[in-house]
């Protein structure tokens, strides 16, 4: 049987259309590989005959994407009708919801075939894909090493050779962080390029939708596929499809280096680079959890043991249902952040942490904007350090928060951003999605 994890999923797509594989081989080859990374919390079973279906539209000319008839992981905050979401949740541990994320309808339309969900921390919470009540993903370039997070099952699958391509989420940092620990290509595209409806809330200001592949132009082609203005998202906005056969240049670009990130790619493709210091940094990570913590024990009162969830079978009265079925079913990381959101909106704290943390968030804002006035990207680390081992991490969160100082940047300004396999990342304008991408791709085919 061909090994088709050593295709770019463009490649894949090719191969379809000319008819040299198609959609349910490729699907079947994807679907039956040993997972041994942990990296799914579920695989879809009807993948392989919605493949066939979709075979057939793309052999009558119905279906045209480049992508149409390649497999996509999907992680497991993002709802698929059918299919179980759980955001790696005993809490959420047998929902199964009633629609399609906006995102995942896109990739259907497209006739993206879904693979399967995708491991990552609980709800999303975490820097190490270690939280997830499923057990921790593992890193495919070294299987002692954590796989990063939240979207660690993403990375991995991608990175694993067991799907093609993922989407994954980004709220501080999850798609840039664990693609970057995994040795791929992760976009956290701007706040609102890609619709946010169906993808299970944590902090609602900060989270998007994001892809992660193995090169820029399968990254941009699976963007194009989800991005774009959704009526049903009213924070969604229309962007311009990527285009990427124009060449990017970096000759005398300027591009500003934040302290301690790795320039010598750009530098040698001829980029004009300055280190600058922002005046904020030390604040970004503090006012990013405060701002994530306050959303997040917002977002997830919903989950009461009442309409959807876990429900404690011990409790006698309602106070009890709802303790109980809280205590019972969210993990520790979880717990923790509703209560320091809690703490954080509860009156005589709300101006000393709730109120400086959305200062700090406009001031950080001014502060990259003008940045981004006088250089065409910011230059950043993905993380402060590498991938941790397993089992390292979640003893020192404060350590871990910390350690996503550079990513959340991004999150609290609302700008793309793509980050790169050799762990830096490039933040852009607003929209600025192809010149993020069209710089990767410059990077990769120089082969750095
Ligand atoms: N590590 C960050 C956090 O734990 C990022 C999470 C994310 O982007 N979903 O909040």
């Amino acid at each position: 049987m061909t090994d088709f994890s050593v295709f770019s999923a463009l490649k894949l797509g090719e191969m379809i259309r000319n008819g040299e594989a198609t959609s349910p081989e490729i699907t079947e080859y994807f679907l039956n590989k040993e997972d041994n990374l942990n990296a799914f919390i579920t695989k879809n079973e009807n993948a392989v005959s919605e493949a066939k279906a979709v075979q057939k539209r793309i052999e009558s000319g119905e279906l045209t994407s480049p992508l149409a008839g390649v497999p996509v992981a999907v992680k497991d905050n993002i709802c698929t009708r059918g299919i179980k979401t759980t955001c790696a949740s005993k809490m959420l541990e047998n929902f199964i919801p009633p629609y399609d994320a906006t995102a995942v309808e896109r990739l259907k339309k497209a006739g993206l075939i879904i693979l399967g969900k995708t491991n990552m921390d609980e709800f999303a919470m975490g820097s190490t894909g270690e939280s997830s009540y499923y057990g921790a993903v593992l890193n495919p370039l070294d299987n002692k090493k954590v796989s990063g997070g939240s979207s660690g099952g993403s990375a991995s699958a991608v990175a694993g050779g067991l799907a093609p391509l993922a989407l994954g989420s980004d709220t501080g940092g999850s798609v840039r962080l664990p693609a970057a620990y995994c040795g791929i290509y992760g976009l956290k595209p701007t706040y609102g390029a890609v619709s946010r409806r169906g993808l299970i809330a944590y902090a609602s200001s900060l989270d998007t939708v994001g892809v992660m592949a193995e090169c820029p132009s399968d990254a941009a082609e699976l963007f194009n596929v989800i991005s774009g203005r959704d009526e049903k998202d009213g924070t969604s906005v229309d962007s311009e499809k990527v285009d990427m056969n124009k060449r990017f240049s970096f000759k005398s670009l300027r591009i500003a280096a934040l302290e301690g990130a790795d320039a010598s790619v750009f530098n040698a493709l001829g980029a004009d680079i300055e280190t600058v210091r922002l005046s904020l940094i030390d604040y970004a990570a503090p006012a990013y959890y405060i701002i994530a913590c306050a959303e997040a024990s917002s977002n997830l009162a919903r989950y009461d043991g009442i309409r959807f969830g876990y429900r404690s079978e011990s409790a006698e009265t309602l106070d009890e249902l709802y303790v109980k079925s809280r205590s019972e079913a969210f993990g520790p990381e979880v717990k923790k952040r509703i209560m320091l959101g809690n703490f954080v909106l509860s009156s005589g704290y709300f101006e000393e942490y709730y109120l400086k943390a959305l200062k700090v968030r406009n001031m950080l804002l001014s502060e990259v904007d003008a940045l981004l006035e006088k250089y065409a990207f910011i230059l950043a680390p993905v993380s402060v350090g590498g991938a941790p081992f397993l089992g390292e991490s979640l003893a020192d969160p404060l350590k871990m928060y910390k350690s996503d100082m550079y990513n959340v940047i991004a999150n609290l300004t609302g700008l793309p951003a793509v980050s790169f396999p050799c762990g830096v990342q490039l933040i852009g304008k607003a929209l600025s999605e192809e010149e993020l991408l069209r710089a990767a791709l410059e990077v990769n085919n120089n082969g750095i």
